[in-house]
């Protein structure tokens, strides 16, 4: 491959499409897909023609409107339902190459099988993500996430057919992983935003100072939503000295669908293989480009099984508008899942909205818990949070501070805030961490 290694798109002539192009070639696509669709996947036939809708039907964009939404039920009621891969599935399995598998933490897991031309374009989206955040042929990259089943463990072949020399990490124990930092000395690391930074701490606990002793210049980040807050993000880059990099993806589509550029202002979604919907998350109703809703996602190339109005659960906005980097792309911001939102006196409340504002405060470790429960036939949310080491101010006047904090960025204060010394939280965990708990279904008059 002889790419210029100046040139900032991995794919110029992809990434940089007028917008009105972008369209036509997703309408072309979409047209195809939704007819492979009807004419291979049994569960396809038989939810258009309920609705009454056939895949001539499809003249614009807009007329997607008319297709049925599905959802991860969906996916789970048709898996192995006539055959292995399900009434979902639009190819036999003699073309199937890979399956990766959600995590089952809601319910059982849900396979997302791919042809092997959907993994090479799955892997080439990769190498774009890459070459997005400035990856080259000669950077080292340790791959440290999950391999087992998981589909962000084959996104390291991306960055190996861009031509990075890659180390195939997983997740390693944290003394190992730090070994292989200090020993081959790679520039760029994909974990997750609580390991980036855990990782980060027992490196100082250990002696190492990461900007001196490593040399890893950017970190990709993904899993959490940490990535995309600022402060989350700058604590990160503060202790590693290394530029942090968010990227998002679905178990059910591709190990990464969306990437920031080096703007960092939203994540650049691949438009050439997913149409992105945003819908009222209670209604249903399509809203229009930068609303806030559920964002729902049709896969336009994805063969083996396609994902026609697939509601993915998240909550967020795409803005179309242009990028400084040039990218027409448009970028997607993601303020959480639908089921970790909660309402608090008429106020939506995102996990993320909190971690914000405990991440900007300089007397905490960062290290925080959230617990939502209900009084008085109402969600009221608390916190736990850990007072830093040598912060000689007291407890209340800590917690009075961050609760504060929160009414002036949220709108509602918390009903209380717990402080907690320096590592008095539990929460700190290898890769992914549980930091919210929902006690909201527990019957308090029992
Ligand atoms: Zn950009």
């Amino acid at each position: 491959m002889s790419r210029d290694i100046n040139n900032k798109f991995w794919d110029e002539e992809l990434e940089t499409l007028p917008r009105e192009e972008l369209q036509k070639r997703q309408l072309e696509d979409l047209k195809e897909i939704v007819k492979f669709a009807y004419d291979n996947a049994p569960y396809y036939k038989r939810s258009f023609d309920e609705a009454g809708v056939k895949p001539e039907d499809i003249k614009t964009l807009k007329d997607i409107e008319k297709l049925p939404f599905i959802n991860k039920k969906t996916q789970r009621d048709t898996q192995g339902v006539g055959s292995f891969l399900g009434e979902l599935a639009a190819v036999p399995e003699e073309d199937v190459v890979f399956v990766s598998t959600s995590s089952g933490s809601t319910g059982v897991p849900t396979m997302s099988p791919f042809t092997k031309k959907d993994f090479d374009e799955f892997q080439d989206t990769e190498s774009r993500w890459f070459w997005q955040i400035g990856m080259r042929p000669n950077d080292r990259y340790v791959h440290a996430l999950n391999f087992s089943l998981y589909v962000g463990g084959p996104d390291v072949i991306g960055a190996q057919n861009l031509g990075a020399l890659c180390i195939w990490g997983g997740t390693l124990p944290s003394e190992r992983l730090l070994f292989i930092l200090k020993t081959y000395q790679p520039t760029v690391i994909w974990t997750s935003p609580s390991y980036a930074w855990q990782l980060g701490e027992k490196a100082l606990k250990a002696g190492y100072d990461p900007k001196k002793d490593f040399s890893i210049k950017k970190i990709i980040v993904a899993g959490e939503l940490g990535g995309s807050i600022d402060a989350t993000r700058k604590a990160i880059e503060d202790i590693w000295g290394a530029e942090v990099f968010d990227f998002y993806g679905l178990s059910d589509i591709f190990g990464a669908c969306a990437a920031q550029c080096e703007y960092h202002d939203g994540l650049h979604i691949a438009e050439n293989h997913i149409l992105v919907e945003t819908v009222d998350i209670h209604t249903g109703e399509v809203l229009e480009p930068g609303q806030t809703g559920e964002l729902v996602f049709t896969t336009l190339r994805k063969h083996a099984r396609p994902l026609i109005r697939f509601k993915t659960g998240d909550i967020g906005r795409i803005d179309t508008t242009p990028c400084k980097c040039g990218r027409t792309h448009g970028r997607i911001h993601i303020l959480g899942r639908k089921d970790d939102m909660f309402i608090v006196s008429a106020v939506n409340v995102f996990p993320s909205d909190i971690e914000a504002v405990i991440r900007e405060q300089s007397d905490l470790t960062g290290e925080y818990l959230i617990r939502i429960f209900e009084k008085d036939f109402t969600s009221k949310y608390a916190v736990e949070i850990e007072k830093a080491t040598g912060v000689d101010k007291d407890d209340d006047t800590v917690a009075a501070e961050v609760s504060a904090a929160l009414k002036a960025r949220i709108g509602v204060k918390p009903a209380r805030v717990v402080v907690h010394p320096d590592g008095g939280l539990n929460t700190r965990s290898e890769h992914k961490s549980r930091r919210v708990i929902d006690e909201r279904n527990i019957d308090y008059n029992i």
